[in-house]
């Protein structure tokens, strides 16, 4: 078994992971608004923490990992669009779920063992906050129920701030009704044309915070391993998730886990820049999933990363190289190397797990090429993308051109030989002929169709 660690933004120091149940390990992670396509920005905590959920299967068993990631189905963002657009919030919630399944499996990304939908966890929701009114840690105020923030000594903990600065430095919305500025929403009441559920404190809909509090709850029990997410949702998201378990009662997360930002040629992600794209927008332009997720990993998930169109075709080549290399040796199998185990291990060093596989091409172990791969979540078959070249089976094109070879050299005539030879040159394929052999290679070129000549 590997030693795993983990980098808890709680204690901010790399921990020894030891789950609270080897035999069911739970993770939480912060799931997307649905109300827009994913953009590439919200890709990046669905890779990272794809590959801690594959590293967390092949280290407990793949039986033995639960993990939830949310969708935000109720939402003010999602009322806005369906304002503006006149459509259905219901419709529109469907679509954009189903592309965000879409687009992340296109990326290779393993779909969670539960996917709870907020809208479906208001009775939960209506629990916990009553239950947050009784204790003394909520109160209502015309039609709104708040959290009491100075009623937990220790809001503020996770991101190390105290609750003074955090009024200081962060917007927060100051309403009549609140007791104090700090004070959050937990539930608010909704308008007739506005989506609504009945609660004690009359038709309302819940504040975004304590959904995952609920669902977390009702999913993985009062206390569980591992909450992720991006570090933009550490204040005031995670931290308001947190006074609001803690005070019901929960021990909730052990390990917090923050992904720093994505940026685009060095510069944030947004529209008024011209640089906001989306997944899908990627993959129309033919760019495979599997690239978008080799660029992702090739930086530390703490640090941020910046997508380049460079670092684009660097990945591009490389991973055409490898599969080339790898459909080369279509017997060998798949072994874990172990330093790439290792570093992944360590608080997911997927930078430094891709450096050894540069390290195993260069000395042609395919097999674990392989295997490291198969760890990072490619060569996967259900991805289209280039898998076709790993299966891809060069033996009947080797056996054709040595035949003619044969053929050729007792009647005197190379040109049945130079033909096949040009068919398999323009398709891509490398063709080295000795004395006794042929060999072929497939160049990042490959273009099977071309074969369909010979
Ligand atoms: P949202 O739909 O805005 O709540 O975001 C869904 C997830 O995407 C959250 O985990 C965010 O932290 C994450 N996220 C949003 N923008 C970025 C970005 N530019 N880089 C990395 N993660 C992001
Ligand atoms: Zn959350």
């Amino acid at each position: 078994m590997t030693e795993i660690k983990l980098y808890n933004t709680k204690t901010r120091r790399k921990e020894v992971f030891e789950p609270l149940d080897p035999d069911n390990v739970r993770m939480y992670v912060c799931g997307p608004t649905v109300y827009d396509r994913a953009h590439l920005g919200n890709a990046r905590p669905v890779v990272v923490f794809d590959i801690l959920y594959r590293l967390l299967r092949h280290e407990y068993g793949a039986d033995h990992v639960k993990y939830v990631r949310n969708f935000t189905d109720v939402d003010d963002k999602i009322n806005a669009r369906a304002a503006e657009t006149g459509r259905p919030i219901g419709d529109i919630t469907a679509e954009t779920t189903q592309w965000f399944l879409e687009d992340m499996a296109a990326l290779g990304a393993l779909e969670p063992t539960d996917m709870p939908r907020a809208t479906q966890y208001i009775p939960q929701m209506i629990v916990m906050i009553e239950d947050l009114i009784a204790k003394g840690h909520a109160y209502e105020a015309e039609g709104h129920v708040l959290f009491k923030v100075r009623s937990y000594a220790e809001y503020g903990a996770l991101s190390g701030r105290s609750v003074d600065d955090m009024i200081a430095g962060a917007r927060v919305e100051v309403a009549p009704y609140k007791d104090d500025p700090m004070d959050f929403v937990l539930w608010k009441p909704s308008s007739d044309d506005l989506p609504g559920w009945n609660s004690p404190w009359g038709r309302g809909r819940p504040g975004w915070h304590i959904e995952c509090s609920a669902m977390a709850y009702e999913l993985l029990g009062a206390r569980f391993d591992i909450h992720g997410g991006g570090n933009d949702l550490t204040f005031p998201h995670h931290e308001n998730e947190i006074a609001q378990s803690k005070c019901a009662g929960h021990g909730f997360a052990n390990v917090w886990m923050h992904n720093e930002m994505l940026q685009v040629e060095g510069k944030k992600m947004s529209k008024s820049l011209g640089n906001f794209f989306t997944v899908r927008d990627l993959l129309d332009q033919g760019v495979p999933g599997e690239v978008i997720r080799f660029v992702m990993l090739s930086t530390h998930y703490r640090k941020p990363m910046d997508w380049t169109e460079k670092k684009r075709e660097e990945a591009e080549k490389t991973l055409r190289r490898w599969y080339s290399q790898i459909a080369a040796k279509p017997n060998d199998g798949y072994r874990t190397p172990n330093a790439f185990l290792r570093l992944l291990s360590d608080d997911l060093n997927t930078s430094g797990a891709i450096t050894t596989l540069h390290g195993l091409s260069e000395l042609g172990n395919v097999s674990e090429l392989k295997g490291g791969l198969k760890l990072m979540g490619m060569l996967d078959e259900k991805v289209p993308g280039w898998t076709s070249v790993v299966s891809f089976d060069l033996l009947p094109f080797q056996a054709m051109l040595l035949d003619a070879r044969v053929a050729a050299k007792k009647n005197k005539n190379f040109s049945e030989v130079d033909r096949i030879k040009s068919i398999l040159l323009d398709a891509g394929i490398e063709v080295r002929m000795s004395k006794e052999n042929v060999e072929l290679e497939i160049t990042p070129s490959f273009e099977p169709k071309k074969l369909e000549q010979l």
